[in-house]
């Protein structure tokens, strides 16, 4: 109540100074064509004091219908404008409009010419707004946030309340953000305006705060000039007439319209989660449609693909799944013989017309069938590839698995008529195509296709033979290199692979010093094999661990026994560079070796191959140094045969070098030899590393070398590469 009478005290002072001031001031008013017709200019967004009509889309409000009560009983008619300028101060400056509303009371206009204001219309409630339950200071010592937009009304406030500090804010949404942040207490404006604005459902955590209502004065200005104060007089007649029910019925009009309209962040707000699970749906929705597409589309393909690929009468692969189907076995089984076979009936043109289509398609699909169960479809195919030419990519094996097919699948095929009581013997012919390894770099399937066709066509022309070789001499070695891989395991185990020892000698003491383990193998179809006949062909074939497995084991269990004779001896063991390359823990293999067999380090002396340095430098140098450190002896085998580098010297830590003397003398001017070869011994003496020379054949060349300081060698004047007993019988001489 005590603020009500300051605020009124204050807002009359204000008035009659301006009022005096303004009397003698000379200033522009506004005019307009007719007299008695003014324009108003008049916010919009403040219902539902000043707010468009939906219906008639004109201004209307308690603003409105006040003061054209007033106007009309003043004989004036009105016509109401939205402002266009932020702020009513920066209106006043603007001589379109004749009156301003709303004027809590007279302000400068922002050029600082003098206003003039009405008498008030109304007393009208202004309420603080807040959020939750918070305690606030007294009402004179908040901190408020008002719009921009009331400037003037947020001037007369501050004359009533000089320690109330207030924040101008350009739209509602900020002053909200700001009261939600908490920079300031609560929100000040009309309480109509609040009770329409927090309709808005994203504003239900504030609230109005009763106790904090006060009134201001509702006023119409302008600016104080002559005309201005005529309209002004003029007007206050009229709201001087104006009764406390017309007033009442106004505001009634407008408070109880329902005037607010969701705007879409009104229905985002209330509805959002319900329109994000329907958007979710609909995405997951679509999602499941585009996925079924792509499946269904996938499938179609596959079957499109699958049609393709397939031969229909026989179910086998046509030539398009066939070249697919090859080229991925020649990628996945690089080192395994294989042939290409391209075979055809003769006369099925005679069968055809003779005993039937039918009756041919038949001998087709037996054909196929027959041949489907004699084939491992794993690492083998077939397919027709039109008419009666099938093609088969098959194993080169044995000669009796050559045979079998004849049995399985020729002979069944050749007799089918005869078997089935008809006089009619089906002649087949076949052109066979062996794969070079030059076919598996660059796979070219109809080229083989056309190769294995050529040779088919001088069957035809023999008359005699049912198959020819493209190329029989591939023919010979792929069977050649098929009986080593496919005989190895069983060779291991039989016994038909052994270890012959060769000993090496310290020829200046003149007594065995060790020896050097080489593999031999007895096979059952090939005789005796040398490692130069098996050992390259195991490495392309990945099977060189197996053997070389096999030989370290043997070797430790000959040294196990000597030991238990009491002979201490040390064997050298061959290292391929695949050992090397595929197991990098090759040195834990050696040493579990050796806690089996209960044997000394250095009795095992590992002859790693020259060419694995270059090949595999760093797995190699982390090799020797492990296997250094755990006590075995490593050996550069063959130096000299091949890229011998001095930086490799420099860089490999190894216990003896074995130069190949075969390589050195075998071609070239004998005396270069010499010094190449008493060079390499002072070199090698020189970085403190032992020397072994291999491939010693004549006395000479021992002379030689021991003259030049390199006693140890091993070589065919000594002694050839022997069996275990004769080795050992050697040892007890
Ligand atoms: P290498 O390790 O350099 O073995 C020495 C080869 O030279 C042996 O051939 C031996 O019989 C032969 N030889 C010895 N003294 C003379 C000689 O005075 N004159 C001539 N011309 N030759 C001599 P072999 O046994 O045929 O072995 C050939 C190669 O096969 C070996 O060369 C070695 O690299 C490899 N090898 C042998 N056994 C194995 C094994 O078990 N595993 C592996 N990975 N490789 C082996
Ligand atoms: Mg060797
Ligand atoms: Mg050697």
């Amino acid at each position: 109540m005590k603020d009500k009478k300051i605020i009124r005290r204050i807002l009359n002072v204000v008035l009659c100074a301006v009022f005096l001031l303004s009397a003698g001031s000379a200033s522009v008013t506004a005019a307009s064509d007719n007299d008695d017709t003014l324009t108003v200019g008049v916010p919009i967004d403040r219902c539902p004091i000043f707010y468009i009509d939906d219906r008639t889309d004109e201004i209307s409000g308690i603003g409105v219908d006040l003061l054209n009560a007033a106007a009309e009983k003043a004989g004036y008619s009105l016509s109401f404008t939205a402002l266009g300028e932020k702020t009513i101060k920066d209106a006043l400056d603007n001589q379109d409009y004749d009156l301003i509303m709303p004027f809590g009371s007279p302000i400068n206009s922002i050029s600082g010419n003098r206003s003039i204001v009405s008498d008030s219309l109304l007393q009208s409630p202004f309420t603080l707004v807040t959020t939750g339950d918070r305690t606030l200071p007294p009402l004179g010592y908040l901190h408020v946030g008002m719009l921009k937009s009331l400037m003037g009304v947020a001037e007369s406030v501050n004359q009533l309340y000089p320690h109330m500090q207030i924040d101008l804010y350009e739209t509602m949404a900020d002053s909200v953000k700001a009261l939600r942040k908490g920079k300031v207490d609560g929100l000040l404006h009309n309480s109509y305006v609040w009770s329409y604005v927090l309709q808005k459902p994203s504003y239900k955590d504030l609230s109005m705060q009763p106790s904090a209502v006060f009134s201001m004065d509702f006023r119409a200005g302008t600016l104080d000039t002559p005309k201005g104060q005529e309209i002004i007089k003029r007007l206050n007649g009229g709201i001087a007439s104006l009764d406390d029910m017309q007033r009442q019925t106004i505001i009634l009009d407008h408070t109880s319209r329902k005037l607010y309209r969701y705007d879409l962040s009104d229905y985002l707000y209330q509805f959002g989660l319900l329109i994000l699970a329907v958007g979710l749906l609909i995405a997951a929705l679509v999602l499941f449609a585009i996925q079924r597409i792509r499946a269904l589309k996938r499938l179609h393909e596959e079957k499109m693909q699958q049609m393709m690929d397939q031969d229909s009468l026989t179910g086998l692969l046509s030539m398009n799944g066939f070249r697919k189907r090859v080229e991925e076995l020649l990628h996945k089984y690089p080192d395994t013989p294989y042939f290409l076979s391209y075979n055809n009936i003769r006369n099925f043109k005679y069968i055809n017309d003779s005993l039937g289509r039918d009756a041919g398609n038949e001998l087709l699909k037996f054909w196929a069938e027959k041949s489907k169960k004699n084939l491992s479809l794993d690492e083998e195919t077939i397919c027709r590839i039109d008419a009666d030419h099938f093609a088969v990519l098959r194993h080169i094996t044995s000669d009796e698995k050559t045979n079998e097919d004849l049995q399985n699948v020729f002979e069944p095929v050749e007799n089918y008529f005869i078997d089935r009581g008809k006089d009619y013997r089906v002649q087949i012919s076949s052109g066979i195509y062996v794969l070079t390894p030059a076919d598996f770099r660059k796979i070219d399937v109809d080229h083989m296709l056309d190769l294995a066709r050529v040779a088919e066509k001088r069957v035809r022309e023999s008359r005699t033979e049912d198959h020819i070789f493209y190329n029989p001499e591939q023919w010979e070695k792929g069977k050649r290199i098929a009986e080593i891989i496919n005989y190895l395991p069983a060779a291991i185990k039989s016994g038909d692979i052994q270890v012959y020892y060769q000993p090496q000698v310290n020829y200046s003491e003149d007594k065995i010093i060790g020896a050097e383990a080489l593999c031999r193998w007895d096979h059952s179809k090939l005789g005796w094999l040398y490692p130069f006949d098996f050992i390259s062909t195991l490495e392309e074939a990945g099977l060189i661990f197996d053997l070389d497995c096999f030989v370290w084991e043997r070797v430790c269990q000959d040294l196990d026994r000597w030991n238990k004779q009491g002979q201490h001896r040390s064997v050298s063991v061959n290292v391929s560079r695949n050992d090397i390359r595929d197991n990098q823990d090759l040195a834990t293999h050696f040493y579990e070796l050796i806690r089996k067999y209960d044997l000394a380090p250095d009795q095992l002396h590992i002859e790693i191959t020259e060419t694995a340095y270059v090949e595999n430098h760093d797995i190699l140098i982390n090799v020797t140094e492990k296997l250094r450190a755990m006590g075995f002896l490593v050996e550069m085998d063959d130096f000299g045969s091949g890229y011998s580098s001095l930086h490799m010297l420099k860089e490999v830590p190894m216990d003896r070098i074995k130069m190949d003397l075969n390589f050195l003398t075998s071609s070239g001017d004998i005396d270069k030899c010499h010094t190449i070869i008493s060079c390499m011994i002072q070199m090698v003496h020189l970085l403190d590393m032992d020397l072994i020379a291999e491939g010693v054949e004549t006395k000479e060349q021992a002379d030689f070398l021991k003259e030049k300081g390199c006693s140890e060698m091993q070589g065919y004047y000594f002694y050839k590469p022997m069996p275990v007993d004769e080795f050992e019988k050697l040892l007890k001489k």
